[in-house]
């Protein structure tokens, strides 16, 4: 039986400009949350890309790129929505063993110097968005690196999650010692993939939305792995994940 397809033209209007348009032929086989996220990942990049030109039209300049020498936002603590958990969490166990293994341990001594500062539990029950700066604040000041750095440059740097590709500053790197200091300047973006990915799976799971902090990934991916197995067919799904992309400014 032939699989039905559907192109699906796919034009973006943002307050920074339209992305170009694209026509993309979407399979109506069963998909999964963590199928969501490499077309979000194009999308999230290109809505970035018009902040970027529109920040560099002002005269400004970006301070962040690939293997910033100071590299200190990878300190900071990354929130993931749970369809990039699942992404992520596949990405490490398609790993060679040696390198997973390298991976897990990685996690670990982030783990321990977490419960070292007590912070395990308080990131797994933040209630409030003044608490979860307070705890973000906690965590950065710990200065432990995220598994995923790797000589001081991003080890996953095409599939990295949505918050770092959404993250970009205009003020001197020097500054990113303390990035919750108001001499830190983000580019504003219009559209924040984390967001409309939490939102969707939020729907799609009949949940809140969610965002889990990248320490607690793979803890989080082994208590919901029920949820990734959950597949909808594909043509609605890729559907709903464009009506939280581009419905909703942020
Ligand atoms: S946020 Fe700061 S440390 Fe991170 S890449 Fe940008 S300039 Fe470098
Ligand atoms: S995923 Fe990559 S860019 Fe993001 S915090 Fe980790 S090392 Fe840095």
């Amino acid at each position: 039986m032939m699989t039905e397809i559907k192109i699906i033209t796919i034009s973006i209007e943002t307050p920074d400009g339209r992305l170009p348009s694209a026509k993309v032929k979407v399979p109506n086989i069963a998909l999964g949350l963590a199928d969501l996220v490499p077309p979000m990942q194009k999308l999230c990049d290109g809505i970035v890309n018009l902040a970027l030109q529109r920040e560099r039209r002002k005269g400004e300049t970006i301070s962040c790129h690939k293997g910033c020498e100071d590299g200190l936002c990878c300190c900071q603590l990354v929130p993931l929505s749970p369809p990039e958990v699942f992404y992520l969490e596949a990405f490490i166990q398609g790993l060679p063993s040696e390198k997973r293994s390298q991976i897990f341990t990685l996690f670990q001594i982030l783990r321990k110097a977490m419960d070292q500062k007590g912070l395990t539990e308080k990131i797994r029950n933040i209630e409030s968005t003044d608490e979860h700066q307070l705890i973000a604040y906690e965590y950065f000041r710990m200065g432990v690196f995220c598994p995923f750095l790797e000589e001081g440059a991003c080890s996953i740097y095409p599939l990295r999650p949505f918050a770092c590709r959404e993250y970009n500053i205009t003020s001197p790197s020097e500054f990113c010692a303390d990035p919750f200091s108001k001499g830190i300047r983000k580019v504003k973006i219009s559209r924040s993939m984390t967001t409309a990915s939490a939102r969707l799976a939020g729907e799609l799971c009949n949940q809140p939305p969610a965002l889990i902090p990248m320490p607690l990934l793979l803890e989080w991916a082994r208590e919901n792995a029920a949820i990734a197995q959950q597949k909808w067919p594909g043509i609605w799904l890729f559907e709903r994940m464009m009506f939280y992309a581009i419905g909703e400014e942020v």
